[in-house]
C-alpha cells in the first residue's frame, strides 16, 4: 500500500449533502484527495494503489479529481468496475475532453476504469476469477479482491456524498439504457430521475454490489446499465455523459437546469424470457421496443429453418435488454423485459420514448446490433 495514501475520514467527517452548511473552514482551505492536495477551482490527476503486481510492483488506478471554486458535495462517477464495460469509461473520457464542461461547486471523483486488472485482460473479473461487484465494502485482511475493495471503499465511497457506477450488459447481451436504483431511497430516486436515462428500474442491487454498499454506508449511489462489453457506443455514451451532467446539475455542482425526458417509465418487475428449444432466433423486437400481453418477440427455427416455436410477451412491457447471440439452448436467456401496467401505459411509454430525441436516436443504434424481423418473414420491415 502506498504510504502517501490519505488516511479515510470517519462517516462523521464526510461532507455534507446540498442544503447544509459547510464548516467555514473547509470553504478555502486545500482537501487531500489519493495523498494530493487540491485546492478550491484546482483540478488533478491522481492514483489510487491498490495491489501490488506478481513482480512487486504498484497497481494503481488513475482518477481525475475536479474541485469547483465554490463548496458542495462530493461526487464519484465510475466506469468498467467491470473490467469489460467499457460505455462509462468512454461517457467519463469524452467529459474529461470536454472545455465546455466545468464544475463550479463540490468536488467531482472521476474513475473511468475502476476494474484496473479486469480492464487489462478486457474482462469482467479480477485474475482469481472473482467479481468485485460482490465484494464491497470489502476486507482490509481477506482475498486479493476484498482488499482492493476495501482500499476503494475507504479512499472513494467513504469520501463521497453521492455516487454513479456505469455499466453494460454482460457478454453477447445489449441493454437499452437505464438508470437501476432502490425506489425506496429518496436521495438515490432524486439522482435516478435526475440522469434522466429514460427508464428506472426497482431494487437495492446484490449483496456485496458496489451501490448497494455504497448506499448503505451513506453514499447514495445509482446503477446505469448500457449497451455492450467491448465497445463505445456513441449514443449510449451521449445517455451516460447528459445524465452525469444532469446529477451534478440537480446537485448545484455545473451551472443549469437538468435536461431530462419529461416522463420516465419505472419498473418493479422484470423477467428474463428464456429460449424454449435449441436453434438459431429471428427476434421481432430491439432494444427499448414496447410490446403488448401475447406479442412475439422471438421465434426459433432450425438452421434450415423449419419453425421450432415462438416467444411470446408474457405481459404488456417494455425490452430493457436481450442476446445479440441469435443461437441458443432451452432455458437460455433471450429477452429481458420490464413490466408495464397495461396495454395503454405500453403506448404511453412509446410516446415518450418517441419524443424524446436522445432515447429515439439510442433505440436506432442499439437495434442495429440485432437482426429484427416481422414474425413469418426474413426481412427487415421497412420501419427500421
Ligand atoms: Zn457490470
Amino acid at each position: 500500500m502506498s504510504d502517501s495514501q490519505a488516511e479515510p475520514p470517519s462517516q462523521a467527517e464526510k461532507s455534507p449533502r446540498v442544503g447544509t452548511e459547510l464548516r467555514s473552514e473547509t470553504r478555502s482551505l486545500a482537501e487531500t484527495w489519493f495523498g494530493r492536495e487540491v485546492a478550491p477551482g484546482e483540478s488533478i490527476n491522481a492514483e489510487l494503489q491498490i495491489t501490488e503486481s506478481y513482480s512487486g510492483r504498484n497497481i494503481s488506478i488513475p482518477i481525475r479529481v475536479i474541485r469547483g471554486g465554490e463548496p458542495g458535495p462530493s461526487v464519484f462517477v465510475a466506469g468498467a468496475l467491470h473490467g469489460d464495460e467499457l460505455n462509462g469509461t468512454g461517457a467519463i473520457r469524452s467529459l474529461l475532453s470536454d472545455r465546455e464542461f466545468v464544475v463550479r461547486r463540490g468536488t467531482t471523483v472521476m474513475i473511468p476504469v475502476l476494474n484496473v486488472l479486469g480492464f487489462e485482460r478486457h474482462s469482467r473479473y479480477l485474475p482469481d476469477r472473482r467479481d468485485l461487484n460482490r465484494c464491497f465494502p470489502g476486507n482490509a485482511s481477506g482475498s486479493m479482491a476484498m482488499r482492493m475493495a476495501r482500499v476503494i471503499f475507504d479512499a472513494i465511497v467513504l469520501r463521497c456524498d453521492y455516487g454513479i457506477d456505469l455499466h453494460t450488459a454482460a457478454v453477447r447481451r445489449t441493454n437499452y439504457p437505464s438508470a437501476r436504483v432502490d425506489f425506496n431511497n429518496e436521495q438515490c430516486m432524486r439522482i435516478a430521475k435526475a440522469f434522466g436515462a429514460g427508464v428506472i428500474l426497482d431494487g437495492k442491487g446484490p449483496k456485496g454490489s458496489f451501490r448497494r454498499e455504497a448506499t448503505a454506508a451513506g453514499c447514495p449511489t445509482i446503477v446505469v446499465e448500457g449497451g455492450e462489453v467491448w465497445k463505445v457506443e456513441p449514443s449510449v455514451v451521449e445517455t451516460m455523459t447528459r445524465g452525469i451532467i444532469n446529477v451534478l446539475k440537480e446537485l448545484g455542482m455545473v451551472d443549469g437546469q437538468p435536461d431530462v425526458p419529461v416522463n420516465q417509465v419505472r419498473i418493479r418487475t422484470t423477467k428474463w424470457i428464456r429460449a424454449e428449444r435449441g436453434g438459431f432466433l429471428d427476434l421481432h423486437v430491439a432494444p427499448g421496443s414496447t410490446v403488448v400481453s401475447g406479442q412475439p418477440l422471438a421465434t426459433n427455427s432450425s438452421l434450415v429453418h423449419e419453425d421450432q416455436n415462438r416467444l411470446e410477451a408474457p405481459f404488456d412491457g417494455i425490452v430493457i435488454g436481450m442476446s445479440t447471440l441469435p443461437a441458443v439452448q432451452p432455458g437460455e436467456p433471450v429477452i429481458h423485459l420490464g413490466k408495464l401496467a397495461s396495454p395503454n401505459s405500453a403506448a404511453r411509454v412509446e410516446r415518450n420514448t418517441q419524443a424524446d430525441e436522445l432515447q429515439r436516436t439510442t433505440q436506432a443504434h442499439l437495434s442495429t446490433n440485432v437482426q429484427v424481423t416481422e414474425p413469418g418473414k426474413l426481412s427487415r420491415p421497412s420501419s427500421l
